[in-house]
């Protein structure tokens, strides 16, 4: 192994929070992969593949590369891209077959001018934005559309959607208003899809299912619906390797800046991850890792290819090549990201590419 971490990424485990979402929806509607951010730092290729085998209807990328990437192991699924439609790069969407998800009067006026240009009707999405204020047409865009201003010749609109802002928040008000507000303007769309529900979307409200259902996170195993246990299987476990142990007495200092002081003589691992790999460096409280299901403290700084962990309390002490447990049976990625006051959609992103790398 000439690696220090073993990151292990469960396909079966994918599979089965797939078919959870297909059970929950049911047979009506469509449950799409959303594959963005290199399937959320879990690999485009090779989770597209997995999905694939599932016959995944629909993928949802944000950039017109990762469309075209996803090309090279599916040549016909739909893809939308949920960055819209990018300035000169129109004609690469429709020579890959990619739909671009129009976002804006000025996406509409381009892949109408295509269609033109191309004299045939060209595939879109389209995006109303309800209330995230990012992408998608404002609530004045979408009432010109609707009254007819807006040209829209030589489009096929094959869904229309939108994107909750606050579905994790079990209470919020504003998911409410979102799909109430969807669903409003969507009635006038007969010929298209409906697709509302990311992750929490999906399990807050059979309302919001409509045709079709865009997870990503829950889909890789994060806790779709924060405020109880997690439905979802487990996707990735982390581990790391020991490089050393060793003994430091009461009143030294561990790693940059000192910033640990031993107030006992201890015993000290060093393992082979760093904020290189992904493990950040900010810690609002205690980060902690696992030994045999026992939690170890992580003390001093996290350096870029080093941590140092604390096993003075352990009966049975790990040894120099022993692996420790950092995402695992006793730390999911929603635990490690709140110990560092982030979302798991975070640390799985920014998984290091360091480790080596198992799909089972
Ligand atoms: C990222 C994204 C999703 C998936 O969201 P999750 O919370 O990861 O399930 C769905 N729809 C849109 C528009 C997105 O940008």
């Amino acid at each position: 192994m000439q690696k220090t971490g073993n990151l292990v990424i469960n396909l079966k485990a994918l599979s089965a929070n797939y078919r959870l979402f297909q059970d929950k929806v049911g047979d009506s509607c469509a449950v799409a992969g959303v594959v963005k951010a290199d399937a959320y730092g879990l690999g485009l290729k090779t989770i597209v593949k997995a999905l694939t085998a599932l016959d995944c209807p629909q993928y949802f990328v944000a950039t017109l590369d990762e469309a075209i990437q996803l090309r090279d192991v599916n040549a016909k699924a739909p893809v939308a891209v949920l960055g819209g439609l990018f300035h000169r790069a129109e004609n690469d969407y429709l020579h890959h077959n990619i739909t671009p998800i129009l976002n804006s009067p000025d996406d509409i006026t381009r892949w109408q001018d295509l269609a033109g240009q191309k004299s045939q009707m060209l595939p879109a999405f389209l995006h109303i934005d309800t209330g995230m204020n990012r992408l998608g047409l404002s609530a004045d865009e979408t009432s010109a559309l609707l009254q007819g201003k807006t040209k829209f010749e030589g489009i096929e609109i094959k869904t229309i959607m939108t994107h909750f802002a606050c579905a994790d928040d079990k209470n919020h008000p504003l998911t409410k208003k979102q799909a109430h507000d969807f669903a409003n303007i969507a009635q006038h769309f007969e010929q298209s899809q409906k697709s509302l529900a990311n992750s929490p979307g999906l399990f807050r409200s059979d309302a919001h299912h409509h045709d079709m259902v865009r997870p990503g996170y829950a889909l890789y195993g994060g806790n779709p619906t924060p405020e109880t246990s997690n439905p979802m299987q487990a996707v990735v476990t982390l581990e790391t390797r020991i490089l050393q142990t060793r003994h430091c007495k009461e009143g030294e200092s561990i790693g940059y800046g000192a910033s640990h002081i031993f107030d006992q003589d201890s015993v000290t691992a060093t393992i082979g991850m760093g904020y290189a790999d992904g493990f950040q460096r900010r810690a609002d409280k205690q980060k902690y890792v696992y030994y045999k299901g026992q939690s170890c403290p992580i003390i001093g700084r996290v350096s870029m290819d080093l941590v140092t962990i604390d096993l003075t309390h352990l009966t049975q002490k790990p040894q120099a090549g022993d692996m420790i447990e950092i995402l695992g049976p006793h730390q999911t990625i929603d635990d490690l990201a709140d110990t560092v006051g982030t979302i798991g959609y975070e640390i799985l992103t920014s998984l290091g590419r360091r480790y080596t790398r198992t799909y089972i």
